[in-house]
């Protein structure tokens, strides 16, 4: 059980360990009466054993559920019942299993299994929350058809596959495709939907819905939209339709993931799916847009073929986060989506790689899945994809898809399954390859270059650090993608894939007439750290003439990082190269805006830390934050005679469109305003937030306003304005935190957990303040550990509510081991404090101890 004391360690499962279930699940009848407290749960559910079966042993998974009664065959039985299921005799033919329990939705705070929100009745069963409903083999490997009957007052009553009949009080589903029970989903509420339809390329109608509070009905166009634009990318470019006919999505304000692909009834975190130009950023949006997608594709990545065991997550997650992020290039700008990407990974994947909490895309042990949802499964996993695709070529990629959609359709598959139908559509071996999904770790790539008489080389090492429990690493296939340019920038060589397969490798390029600049690992080919030692000139030269966008953006994101290093290694001034290379950037007006906007952001003050821990520093949080505001000081200074012509030449007048283009200008916009801030005092800003109509630009000019401290009056108007609506008020909480100084921000942090709108039942809210607070680098770690012991507090106080949103929280702490002794200090004690807490749950134990361990 998740609140029993910890006292004996919880226990670890392991891959090697796994064993089919002994039987067939033949079909699944469930009958929910709901009520808030005392919902009772009737299965009936038809079991074959299977002849010859490793382990005949009848166990169900099940937890907090009060068994009522229970038959087999049309007899009571009396099982014998554990912490965590049911064992029973049971017929060596076929037989009807059938049991009622008691559930109490509304005291389920950890928002696993049937629970409610806002009086909505709402569930979560990925990964292991179905057993919190009914007893069931509840593991993905187990897949079944699902009749679904639900009988209460509530308007509005849903769940997976097709409706089949409804009438006063009650209505019934039937999915009549097999699926896990970690897909099962109902929705009862007194909602509105938002309807619209789809005709599939076979002529197939799809009703579509999306179901909202009262209220919302006005924010689900975009989502909509968003829907039927995935649905018709799913077709054009995997081939794959809808099989139903009806797609539901609900969305949900107290929920811990983004969003849960259920077949059939996706159940969004309302702040994924709600959208309007007067509540929501361009950042929401291009979410919103991104996470439609992602689970509307996982009804064939992830719901036709599934996963074998929980080890395998990466099979679907990694897949379908490629594919989503293939689609956003496709709808809005490749080299801008990439480089966000990057950016991304470089904050989340990066760390988790190379601290204690480092694990292979593919684990081998957990004590509690949850605790695996993470960077290096997600993103990592869809990074590992796209070296795939890099080396067996478009052509290739669609051929083992095409085989992987033909070969597993229905089936719960393994990271064995999907290399096989690569090499069988290829006839590549991937025996090398697959370390992606086993080593942990980042490798080192290393790089060594020679010319002469025309032939250049390039001398690759690849190195891997020793991670937890792994500590030699063999080497890794990487596809390296390389363009070399003549001196005078043009391009000599177009981008080669170079295929390393060994510890150290050498490339040559013959006729060359005068040494190139190499561009290596261009459009990041492969998730590793380039080491090369090189100048600021040639990062400025890159930073001019690369054809690579990404590459082009890496050189000027270098010279940003070695600048700021200079000056907090050596006190030097912000390099004047740079601020001209940035200058004449910001004022090239045939370089997308968007592009301009991501050259012109400063690498985070966590990527300089990590950068400084990287080469042997030890980081100073407060000097890292100094270097960063004189450097944006500088900057404003000198380009203080254009900056009012930039900001009237990116703003976007005209009404609200959240498309890429305008998105690009007002991303440029926000930056340059922040640097008019600087000088002007706020003025610029103060009347941006007056004539602000949409979000976008009203939430820019206040996080300007706030970081300069003049935004007080704007602050209490915002709030004012929008206390009614919970997902503008979650930025409001975040934003007073992100943008506080160092010294203030625990303090302002700590007050916002005492207002009347900070609850710890919501996971939004709890982000906005607790995240924002981990989130503000210089803030988090001041010397004072006022942050360390506030985060701490607010984690033991929701580990009693809702394990799984604190067990990923603790993560903050994970980096704990490149700053100085004091802080380690610090930090160690409020993890301890953690740690020692009375009857911490399995999640947050085992997250601790593996970030103490390290
Ligand atoms: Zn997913």
């Amino acid at each position: 059980m998740k609140d029993a004391a910890p006292a004996s360690a919880p226990e670890t499962f392991y891959l090697k360990d796994y064993t089919p279930f002994g039987f067939e699940v033949v079909s699944v009848e469930l009958t929910f009466r709901l009520a808030p407290n005392a919902t009772r749960v009737i299965s009936k559910i038809r079991f074959s054993p299977k002849p010859g079966a490793a382990d005949p042993t009848f166990f169900l998974h099940g937890e907090e559920l009060t068994l009522i009664r229970a038959a087999i065959d049309g007899t009571e039985v009396t099982p014998t019942l554990t912490d965590t299921g049911l064992t029973c005799d049971v017929p060596d033919t076929p037989f009807t299993w059938e049991a009622e329990v008691e559930i109490d939705p509304e005291g389920n705070t950890a928002l696993e299994g049937l629970y409610m929100s806002n009086g909505m009745y709402c569930t979560q069963c990925e990964a292991e929350g179905f057993r919190k409903i009914t007893y069931y083999p509840d593991r993905p490997d187990v897949m079944s058809t699902f009749k679904v009957r639900i009988e209460g007052d509530e308007k509005v009553k849903l769940s997976n596959g097709n409706p089949t009949g409804n009438g006063a009080g009650w209505a019934e589903w039937h999915d009549p495709w097999p699926k896990p029970a970690y897909l099962f989903a109902l929705v009862a509420g007194d909602l509105v939907n938002h309807p619209d339809s789809f005709t599939t390329r076979s002529g197939k109608e799809v009703e579509l819905n999306i179901w909202v509070r009262p209220g919302d009905e006005g924010k689900c166009a975009f989502g909509m939209e968003a829907l039927k634009k995935s649905m018709t990318w799913d077709e054009e470019v995997y081939g794959r339709e809808y099989d139903l006919d009806i797609f539901n999505i609900v969305a949900v304000d107290d929920f811990n993931m983004g969003a849960m692909e259920n077949k059939g009834l996706n159940i969004f975190n309302s702040s994924c799916v709600l959208a309007s130009p007067d509540t929501s950023t361009d950042a929401n949006y291009e979410r919103i847009e991104a996470i439609i997608a992602h689970e509307y594709f996982h009804n064939w990545t992830g719901n036709r073929i599934t996963c074998r065991d929980w080890f395998q997550l990466c099979l679907k997650e990694g897949l379908t986060v490629f594919r989503d992020a293939q689609f956003t290039a496709d709808m809005r700008s490749a080299p801008v989506k990439r480089i966000s990407d990057v950016i991304d990974l470089r904050a989340r994947q990066f760390p988790e790689d190379g601290g204690p909490l480092a694990h292979p895309p593919r684990p081998e042990q957990f004590q509690e899945i949850n605790n695996f949802y993470t960077a290096t499964v997600y993103e990592k996993g869809a990074e590992v994809i796209g070296m795939l695709k890099r080396l067996v070529g478009d052509d290739g990629y669609s051929k083992a898809l095409d085989l992987y959609f033909d070969r597993h359709d229905g089936q719960a598959c393994t990271i064995e399954d999907w290399l096989k139908v690569f090499e069988d559509a290829t006839g590549r071996d991937l025996t090398q390859f697959k370390l992606w999904y086993s080593q942990a770790g980042t490798p080192r790539l290393s790089v060594e270059e020679s010319y002469q008489d025309g032939t250049y080389t390039l001398t690759f090492e690849q190195k891997t650090a020793p991670t937890p429990g792994q500590p030699d690493k063999a080497p890794r296939v990487i596809p390296i993608a390389v363009g070399l340019l003549g001196p005078n920038g043009d391009e000599v060589l177009p981008t080669q894939v170079l295929e390393m397969t060994e510890g150290k490798q050498s490339f040559t390029f013959e006729g060359l007439a005068a040494k190139p600049v190499p561009s290596i690992l261009r459009e990041f080919s492969a998730p590793v750290i380039l080491e090369r030692e090189t100048t600021n000139s040639e990062r400025a030269f890159l930073l001019a003439h690369d054809t690579d966008p990404f590459n082009r953006w890496e050189a000027g994101n270098a010279l940003a990082r070695e600048a700021r290093i200079a000056m907090i290694l050596d006190g030097a001034a912000p390099d004047a190269d740079y601020l001209d290379a940035l200058q004449k950037m910001l004022r090239d007006d045939d370089l997308d805006p968007a592009f301009r906007a991501l050259v012109l952001s400063p690498p985070s003050q966590s990527n300089i830390a990590q950068a400084l821990h990287e080469h042997g520093h030890t980081p100073d949080p407060q000097q890292i934050h100094d270097a960063a505001e004189t450097f944006a000081q500088t900057l404003a200074e000198q380009l203080a005679d254009s900056l009012p012509r930039l900001y009237a030449a990116t703003t976007v007048d005209g009404p609200y469109s959240p498309d890429a283009v305008s998105t690009g200008k007002r991303d440029l916009n926000a930056r340059i305003l922040s640097l008019l801030t600087r000088l002007d005092g706020g003025q610029q800003a103060a009347r941006q937030y007056e004539a602000a109509d949409n979000m976008t630009q009203q939430y820019a000019a206040l996080s300007c306003l706030l970081k300069a401290e003049k935004g007080a009056a704007q602050s209490q108007a915002f709030y004012d304005q929008w206390k009614g609506d919970r997902l503008v008020m979650d930025k409001w909480f975040a934003l007073q935190i992100a943008t506080a100084a160092p010294e203030a921000a625990a303090q302002i942090a700590q007050d916002l957990t005492g207002h009347a709108l900070f609850t710890l039942k919501n996971p939004n809210r709890f982000r906005a303040v607790m995240g924002a607070m981990a989130g503000n680098h210089a803030g988090f770690h001041h010397a004072s550990g006022a942050g360390y012991r506030l985060l701490a507090e607010n984690l033991i106080a929701l580990d009693k509510l809702n394990p799984q949103t604190t067990a990923r929280m603790c993560a903050a702490f994970q980096t704990w081991r490149r700053y100085d002794a004091d802080r380690q200090a610090l930090i160690r004690e409020q993890l301890q404090r953690i740690a020692g807490t009375d009857g911490l749950s399995r999640d947050t134990t085992e997250m601790v101890t593996r970030i103490l361990d390290a």
